[in-house]
């Protein structure tokens, strides 16, 4: 199974939206632990990397596309 790659600034698509309706978080940290922030409500939540990387389900938009 290949790695899923992703970065900081990325936005992403996690397999549950979030409670405000938004399913679009941007990575605003990386690190042992990911710090994510919904794009609809703004909230945060740092998460575990391991327990991102399964709970993460696609990147919707790369930080260093143009
Ligand atoms: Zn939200």
């Amino acid at each position: 199974m290949e790695a899923k790659q992703f970065g900081l600034n990325d936005i992403v698509e996690m397999k549950k939206q979030h409670p405000c309706g938004k399913n679009e978080w941007k990575i605003i940290r990386m690190g042992a632990d990911v710090r994510i922030k919904c794009e609809g409500c703004q909230h945060s939540v740092m998460i575990p990397r391991r327990e991102f990387e399964k709970k993460m389900k696609k990147v919707l938009k790369f930080a260093n596309e143009a």
